[in-house]
């Protein structure tokens, strides 16, 4: 396997962060955390976000997780930032902001060819 978990739990920061702050909360009753009893949790269009900040959040012991679930992870962010960009009409194959050097990072990792990417911290 091609990947590293220290690489990969700090590949999910960046997608983290835009995950919680792609959120509107306002009608949030529990404060963005997923609470399965309520049926507006269920039908929350950000239900899939919530759950993934509650399960990979940095305050998460990340280390205690096997690798494949953390790539597993990241491969749920890297979609959510493809749809991200494509919402805000960015094309990652050109553009350089931070969100699409990160998208054309991660795919580079996922698909196995940046195990000796440097770590972007
Ligand atoms: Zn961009």
């Amino acid at each position: 396997m091609p990947w590293d978990k220290k690489q990969t739990i700090e590949m999910l920061s960046y997608p983290r962060d835009r995950m919680r702050d792609g959120r509107e909360l306002d009608q949030c009753s529990h404060t963005g955390f997923p609470d399965r009893a309520d049926p507006h949790c269920r039908e929350c269009r950000y239900a899939a976000d919530c759950d993934w900040l509650y399960s990979y959040d940095e305050f998460v012991d990340l280390n205690a997780k096997p690798l494949e679930e953390l790539v597993a992870a990241l491969e749920f962010t890297t979609g959510y930032l493809e749809a991200e960009m494509d919402r805000i009409g960015h094309d990652p194959a050109s553009c350089r902001c931070e969100g699409c050097t990160w998208l054309q990072d991660a795919r580079r990792y996922l698909t196995g060819a940046g195990a000796s990417m440097p770590s972007r911290r």
